[in-house]
């Protein structure tokens, strides 16, 4: 729970605060000689600094007494008076609004910045105030407020090191440098610009130089454990999950009580596959008072774990939900075996430890697991060799596919094993989404709306800059804009070099080179040579595309009319047109359905089947769609493209469709594909089907028809045991035992 401006404190303190006020007590030094005194490592000094605050007359002052000595409800309640004296002012209010910040309330933390702002309009401090809360509300705010606090007072050293950490989080060093330098030259004790200064060190893999940083920290406060804990945050932001994992160890070495650190170095050992450790760390920062929503959350999923099961072999973990493990183990397993052994081939490289993949059905337990908050809009995340995704069951049919995820988020866990984590985001997330189209053609990223706009407007990344389209987008669409660029920059390379190419890139930032010496090193290009020949590129894929937009968009709004209108000739004399404008639209309202549609209405079931397989080729992944075109190609003859269509929905929402699973394994058993026939009549044994009899039956069918014997009766039993009576299962016992052997009744 969060500290809140509402929260009253017991007797005992009004007690003391009147007896403050009518004189009794000492007086006291100020709160930033107390703070100083702490920040310099003098913790007893301190303590009794503070103590020493309460006693003060003064409000205010009792509030950074009582703040100092952790004991957070009565600074509260002193800080609610000492804004309602006469002599309150911005001050009190930023402070307060610090202390509900460091207490998990920032929302009010932000009323009382904006609060102090009403009365002084230039108050840096609140400013910095916005910025703090606002790095943890991700609407990138935060350097902006940095820099007006750094106008308004140009001497204040913690924005000028907030500035230095969000420079490095931007990846940009050289502006990192030079804040953390500026906080430094204003106060030569700047600790958290010192931590910056290490972080950068570290993240270029020069450890010495690093130690040199931690060393002038220690020599100043040995008990600074939020030096290591900023250091770490920076290495997880940087995907160096296991290097934050020794620096949150080591804050909480120097400073045993930092509470934040040990939250967060569970949160980062629950990323990496762990559970004992991390529920320690994470219950021993709730039991001390730090419960914000990443703990709280954390210590949530961590409880649900008893509902997972857990499979594994040589190569991988699996870990999913009991209850759809038995429907969705055989997929997820047999896709994932695949990819291994692909990119083991593709990526020459074999990971050194299994890899473990978590499915979950409820998407809000998936954004705790790897955000430690909810609300994430991601499918999936890759922490070293742990991969979480959403189940196909936690979002709408259609929504997304876990296929297509998979492949995309294994890209990760090999490149960044590869690499020891050392690669730029665009690079990592560009090749993944390369992969999906490698994967599967219709699996390639689409040229949605957002992108062609983007392209338009001419506002794609230099490919130096593509990593700020990820972190700090400056317009709403930009990360997924920046997703397509970054994946289309490595189609790119992979047709016109190869793709091993792009292995030999990812060699190279494994070496820390940057991206202007990856690509003259491994292309012999400049990055500015190497923009102009992308965006020809791209120009000559889908500039036709772009440039038709607004003639598609027109078009399209009329073919949707024509279509309520039922003039279903209207239909299909303009939607070729609007197909040629921009085939790759296959979102809501796509021409192809419209035609599908139009062509079934006049009774043209060909015509129909060709929009639907175009659809489908194109990328459509509407299931009742592509359902709709597998009963097309069966009644029209083609039996096998019909399978194909329906193991693509497997791919999209293989969950709560018994009918699906049932006929796909008929279609493959006629076909005498008996290994899918036995997944597919499976998958409808696991669904737990009314007709548990007939699902078992057609099981056992399957088995039979593999020569699979054993199997085909211990399943044929199983549907016996439901129903003794159900003659062809009693027919196929008889033909499974030699003759006159067992009474088909007779249980084992
Ligand atoms: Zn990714």
């Amino acid at each position: 729970m969060s500290l809140s401006r509402t929260t009253r404190c017991g007797v005992a303190v009004f007690a003391l605060t009147l007896l403050c006020e009518v004189g009794w007590c000492a007086p006291a030094t100020t709160p930033d000689s107390c703070i100083a005194l702490r920040k310099h490592g003098h913790k007893t000094e301190a303590q009794s600094c503070f103590e020493g605050l309460t006693k003060s007359t003064s409000a205010y002052f009792r509030a950074e007494g009582y703040w100092g000595l952790e004991q957070y409800d009565s600074a509260n309640e002193q800080f609610r008076l000492a804004t309602q004296a006469p002599t309150g002012g911005a001050l009190e209010r930023v402070r307060w609004g610090m202390l509900l910040h460091e207490r998990f309330n920032n929302a009010e933390a932000d009323d009382l910045f904006n609060e102090a702002l009403q009365r002084d309009p230039k108050n840096a401090r609140a400013y910095l105030g916005m910025a703090v809360v606002s790095t943890y509300g991700f609407d990138n705010k935060a350097a902006a407020y940095a820099a007006k606090a750094v106008e308004l007072d140009p001497k204040l050293t913690e924005a000028h090191e907030l500035l230095a950490g969000l420079a490095l989080d931007d990846g940009d060093t050289e502006h990192a440098v030079t804040e953390a330098d500026a906080a430094l030259a204003i106060d030569k004790d700047a600790l958290d610009a010192m931590a910056v200064h290490a972080a950068i060190e570290l993240l270029a893999d020069k450890d010495a130089a690093a130690e040199v940083w931690f060393g002038k920290i220690k020599a100043i406060n040995p008990g600074y454990g939020q030096g290591y804990a900023l250091v770490a945050g920076q290495l997880e932001m940087h995907y160096r999950y296991e290097d934050g994992i020794v620096y949150y160890r080591k804050a909480i070495e120097a400073d045993p009580r930092l509470w934040s650190a040990h939250s967060a170095l569970g949160i980062d050992l629950m990323r990496m596959g762990q559970e004992k450790e991390p529920l320690e760390q994470l219950e021993l920062s709730y039991d001390n008072g730090y419960r914000d929503a990443a703990t709280v959350n954390s210590l949530r999923l961590l409880d649900s774990y008893k509902n997972f099961v857990t499979f594994k072999d040589d190569t991988t973990i699996l870990r999913m939900k009991k209850e759809e493990a038995d429907l969705l183990r055989p997929y997820f397993d047999a896709e994932l075996h695949k990819i291994i052994a692909t990119y083991q081939k593709k990526y020459k490289m074999t990971l050194p430890a299994p890899v473990q993949l978590e499915v979950y059905p409820d998407h809000e337990d998936f954004a705790v697991r790897t955000m430690g908050m909810p609300g994430l809009g991601a499918l999936g995340v890759t922490f070293g060799e742990v991969v979480a995704m959403d189940s196909p069951s936690a979002r709408k049919p259609g929504d997304f596919n876990w296929g297509s995820t998979l492949w995309h988020e294994m890209s990760h866990v090999y490149i960044l094993t590869m690499t020891n984590h050392r690669v730029p985001r665009w690079f990592t997330e560009g090749l993944a989404v390369h992969e999906e189209g490698q994967a599967a053609p219709e699996w390639a990223d689409r040229l949605t709306p957002e992108v062609l706009a983007a392209i338009r407007q001419n506002v794609l990344l230099p490919v130096e800059k593509l990593d700020r389209g990820f972190v700090f987008p400056d317009y709403p669409e930009q990360v997924i804009v920046s997703y397509f660029q970054a994946g289309s920059i490595c189609d790119f390379i992979g047709s016109k070099w190869g793709e091993d190419k792009l292995l030999a890139m990812a060699h190279s930032y494994g070496e820390l080179k940057t991206t202007p010496e990856v690509l003259k090193t491994d292309l012999g290009l400049t990055p500015e040579e190497f923009d102009k020949q992308y965006m020809e590129w791209l120009d000559k894929r889908v500039g036709k595309t772009a440039a038709n937009f607004n003639e598609w968009r027109t078009k399209l709004k009329a073919l949707v009319e024509l279509d309520k209108a039922k003039d279903y000739d209207g239909v299909l004399r303009d939607g070729p047109t609007i197909v040629a404008l921009y085939p790759e639209y296959v979102g809501d309202a796509n021409a192809y359905e419209y035609m599908g549609n139009a062509h079934l209405k006049k009774d043209d079931k060909k015509g129909a089947m060709a929009d639907l397989k175009a659809y489908e080729k194109t990328g459509g992944e509407n299931p009742g769609t592509l359902k709709q075109l597998a009963a097309l190609e069966e009644e029209l003859g083609d039996k096998a493209a019909a399978a194909a269509t329906l193991n693509r929905i497997n791919y999209i929402y293989p969950v709560r469709d018994e009918e699906l699973h049932k006929h796909l394994g008929e279609l493959w058993l006629a076909q005498g594909n008996f290994a899918g026939a036995i997944r597919e009549d499976a998958a409808v044994v696991a669904m737990k089907p009314l007709d548990k009899a007939g699902a078992e039956y057609n099981l056992a069918q399957a088995y039979y028809a593999a020569g699979d014997k054993a199997k085909a009766e211990e399943t044929v039993l199983l549907a016996l045991e439901v129903a003794p009576g159900y003659r062809p299962a009693q027919k196929l016992l008889l033909e499974l035992q030699p003759a006159g052997a067992k009474d088909p009744t007779d249980k084992k």
